[in-house]
């Protein structure tokens, strides 16, 4: 149970009370303060007014302030579509107005729509106290830096994202982005382990050109994955579902229709 708040001038202070003070930060507070999260902090720093929350064109990239809710970055015209989209598949319009683009790749939940997306756009995030790192190195290393905004350069090819669950407002059975583009390729599934992972095997058949069917892309994957049983689905299920949407967003990005 939160027993400190400490409301700091600065996102420094807040660093700096963060690691004085044994504390975690709170954002939105949709994951801190959730009856079944994990995190029971006793002291939290407040970020609320101090982190960006605009949308801005720097350059040849788009940075996008780490304070902005999930409802603002659906409804922001300048945010490309399959990060707008991923935003929208969490149900709740509630918890969209009050959940954070920042807060949500550092709770780093298996089920997040949102980091897919980011890590198919080659996201990065510029901290307040590490620099600025790729996402997905932010969330494989298990960095806890304050993420101030986060980048996203201009990338080839199309994103396509998508996501299976038994209800609009159940938690997902699968979240996925895929892009593909002349050289690169990017599958990046929820789900199915701890964290959001990729298909590094699947990506780099498809990038050399061994794979170009629907069906290639399906036995890909179906090598590659092998979930086990969850609570509501049996592992084979959750492997036929992932494969099949996978190999069907692959397809999607490459323009074949079936
Ligand atoms: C009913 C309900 C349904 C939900 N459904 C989903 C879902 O389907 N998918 C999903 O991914 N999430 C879901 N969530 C969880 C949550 O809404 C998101 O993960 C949300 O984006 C977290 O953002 P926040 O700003 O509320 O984070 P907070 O709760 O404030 O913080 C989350 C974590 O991130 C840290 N943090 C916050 N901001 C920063 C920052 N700028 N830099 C570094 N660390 C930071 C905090 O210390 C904490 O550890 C759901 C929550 C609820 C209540």
């Amino acid at each position: 149970m939160i027993q400190h708040a400490y409301k700091p001038a600065s996102l420094e202070e807040a660093v700096e009370l963060r690691n004085k003070e044994k504390a975690i930060y709170l954002s939105g507070g949709t994951q801190v303060n959730w009856a079944g999260s994990n995190l029971h902090p006793e002291k939290v720093v407040l970020l609320e007014g101090l982190l960006p929350d605009t949308v801005k064109k720097v350059n040849d990239r788009l940075e996008i302030g780490a304070g902005i809710t999930l409802q603002a970055l659906m409804d922001t015209r300048d945010v490309p579509e399959p990060l707008r989209r991923a935003a929208e598949f969490i149900f709740s319009r509630s918890v969209r107005n009050m959940a954070t683009l920042g807060g949500n790749i550092a709770a780093n939940r298996t089920d997040s729509y949102v980091i897919p997306a980011l890590i198919a756009l080659n996201a990065w995030v510029k901290t307040v106290d590490g620099g600025e790192i790729p996402v997905e190195e932010y969330l494989t290393r298990g960095k806890d830096a304050l993420i101030e905004w986060v980048i996203l350069p201009e990338v080839a090819g199309r994103c396509v994202v998508d996501r299976a669950a038994l209800s609009a407002a159940a938690y997902p059975t699968l979240t996925l982005a895929v892009r593909v583009a002349d050289g690169e390729t990017v599958i990046a599934v929820g789900c199915l382990a701890d964290h959001v992972i990729r298909l590094k095997a699947v990506e780099e058949n498809i990038t050399s050109g061994e794979l170009t069917s629907e069906e290639a892309v399906f036995n890909a994957v179906c090598e590659a994955v092998d979930p086990p049983d969850s609570l509501k689905e049996s592992g084979p299920y959750r492997k036929y579902i992932t494969a099949t949407m996978v190999a069907r967003a692959v397809m999607e990005c490459m323009g074949v229709t079936s």
